[in-house]
């Protein structure tokens, strides 16, 4: 599979997946956690599916498009081994989606660092609410939600605090 199928892969699944999570948690209003702004392309889609509900960014250096790019007082700024405890301490279990693209290309180390994160992430997330990843994740207590159509199964993963 060439690096465009891959790249294409990844797209249709994270906007698959997002969707998904919009559709299933409409009627909660917590807030939505991007994690991983990058480019600014999936927080620019969040915002059109979820416009109701605030989206707090994080993400250690803002380079987005400008034409997505949050406002200061709804981005974590820093690395998000620091926010993500910071967030906890602020919104408590209280998110209704998460969704996280932190990873580059080394696979490895993606993996590495979701099995970092996922201890910090799991907390923040509300009964009913779901985590988009781009990565496997590794939680104690979220279950696994089957992918929706559309999505390429291990081009993103679905979880669920039940
Ligand atoms: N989903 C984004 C989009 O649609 O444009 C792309 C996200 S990009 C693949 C990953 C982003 O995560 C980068 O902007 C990077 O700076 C951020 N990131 C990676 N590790 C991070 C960390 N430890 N703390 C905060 N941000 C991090």
């Amino acid at each position: 599979m060439s690096r465009l199928d891959v790249f294409i892969n990844r797209m249709v699944s994270q906007r698959a997946c997002l969707n998904f999570a919009a559709e299933q948690t409409k009627e909660m209003t917590g807030p939505v956690f991007e994690l991983g702004l990058g480019n600014g392309r999936t927080f620019d889609h969040m915002r059109e599916i979820m416009s109701e509900r605030e989206i707090f960014v994080f993400e250690r250096q803002v380079e987005s498009n400008p034409a997505s790019r949050p406002t200061e007082d709804m981005t974590m700024l820093g690395d998000v081994r620091d926010t993500l405890p910071e967030a906890l301490a602020r919104f408590g279990a209280t998110a209704t989606v998460i969704h996280a693209d932190l990873g580059g290309h080394n696979l490895e180390k993606n993996d590495q660092f979701a099995r970092l994160v996922s201890p910090l992430i799991e907390p923040l997330l509300c009964v009913g609410g779901l985590m988009v990843s781009s990565d496997q994740m590794y939680f104690d207590n979220l279950s696994n939600v089957p992918l929706p159509e559309g999505a390429v199964p291990g081009r993103c993963f679905i979880y669920r605090r039940d």
